[in-house]
């Protein structure tokens, strides 16, 4: 796929709209990982440095079409000024005059996109009112770009558009791993959100050789083999689903790997009295919160027996210790065989991200991407409007 990039356009006195991922997570005031606000920094510089005025487009959240002040993007304001290190002007109301009054080297960051229900219906009028905001348009959210919505697709079909820095490297490094990669190839999938990702999980069997299921998700595979899970996080209904993706992994040749020992605990609460148990041992009254020590060295034997690892989502509830182990265990790993050069190590996702930044070993992978579900639709070999309409 070929794509428009900034070199391609003259920015000097235009106003760039850009469309960026800053959905970060937030506690109280403080941004809890700012990942996401770091990685757009070059494209707002280099547009700048360009002669370009730059107006932020976003999302934050899930407003679901109406204005919810707690989802405001006037939230993450200071951040974004302390990491982009100049001014950044707020604009609730949008309005070509108001953004033309405007100094050419301060940022300015319009309100939540999602505030109108029109955004996510791809209204043609709200692509047509963000377009008059400015003259050109720059797309650098690869992760808002498999949703047809008016900032990131409609818009996109009005003015003369370009993929940001963020989006290029996203593109490149994806093409790279996933294109024509050196086999063997793991995935590695996890996470809670089982019915979302159980459908790629299909996908993915008939293009990877060993496919890793974590998290949550293993438990509805658990359960499809009639084990019982107790009160862990399980989709029981998804179980006919797991077994037809079993079913074509085998006839695919791609290996399956479920956890062979698990960690269990009463509740979800830092420090729980926990055990490691058989994945077929869940007492009835306690639940599954991560892999076990004997899977992670299993999973060690994969990394080390394949060439390029694809990952998404945590092997466990990694946010709260001591379940967080089995994913910092597995991504440490992963990092020191990168490092060894012995393999290409791809991974992708919100909580994948955060989980890598908390094993402290994001930077040793050999390209993190900030898109979930982008990364996720990419991986299914799905075409993505957002990219496809620059
Ligand atoms: P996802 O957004 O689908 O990647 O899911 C990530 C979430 O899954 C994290 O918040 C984890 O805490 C959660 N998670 C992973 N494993 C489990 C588990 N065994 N039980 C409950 N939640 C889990």
């Amino acid at each position: 796929m070929s794509w428009k990039s900034m070199d391609d356009l003259a920015l000097a006195g235009k106003t760039v709209l850009t469309r960026v991922d800053i959905n970060v997570p937030m506690e109280g005031d403080v941004v809890t990982d700012t990942t996401r606000i770091d990685k757009i920094c070059p494209t707002v510089a280099d547009i700048i440095a360009r002669g370009g005025k730059v107006v932020l487009l976003a999302h934050f959240g899930r407003p679901k079409g109406k204005v919810v002040p707690e989802m405001s993007l006037k939230r993450v304001q200071p951040t974004l000024e302390a990491a982009m290190g100049r001014k950044v002007v707020f604009v609730e109301r949008p309005s070509r005059p108001l953004i033309d009054g405007l100094p050419f080297d301060s940022v300015i960051l319009v309100e939540n996109t999602r505030f109108s229900a029109m955004e996510e219906a791809n209204d043609p009028a709200m692509a047509r009112f963000l377009a008059s905001l400015g003259d050109v348009f720059c797309n650098d959210a690869f992760s808002a770009a498999h949703r047809a919505h008016a900032s990131t697709e409609g818009i996109a079909h009005l003015l003369p558009s370009f993929a940001g820095r963020l989006m290029e490297e996203e593109l490149r490094a994806l093409e790279s791993a996933l294109g024509n990669p050196q086999r063997p190839v793991v995935a590695v999938v996890g996470g809670a959100k089982v019915s979302t990702k159980l459908e790629l999980l299909g996908n993915l069997v008939t293009k990877v050789d060993h496919l890793v299921i974590g998290g949550g998700m293993a438990n509805t595979f658990l359960v499809a083999q009639g084990i019982e899970v107790g009160k862990s996080l399980a989709e029981r209904d998804m179980a006919p689903l797991a077994l037809q993706i079993m079913a074509k992994a085998k006839a695919a040749g791609c290996t399956l790997h479920l956890p062979v020992d698990v960690v269990v605990a009463a509740a979800f609460q830092a420090g729980a009295d926990n055990s490691i148990v058989a994945p077929n041992a869940c007492p009835p009254d306690q639940m599954i919160l991560d892999a076990g020590p004997a899977t992670v060295a299993a999973l060690t034997a994969v990394f080390e027996s394949c060439k390029t690892l694809i990952w998404n989502g945590p092997l466990g509830a990694f946010e709260i210790a001591p379940f967080d182990a089995a994913t910092t265990a597995a991504a440490r790993v992963a990092a020191a065989l990168t490092k060894a050069h012995k393999l290409v190590s791809v991974a992708g996702g919100g909580d994948t991200v955060f989980a890598l930044n908390h094993a402290g070993v994001a930077s040793d992978f050999t390209f993190i991407s900030t898109a979930g579900g982008a990364f996720l639709e990419w991986m299914e070999g799905k075409v993505l409007p957002g990219v496809a309409a620059l």
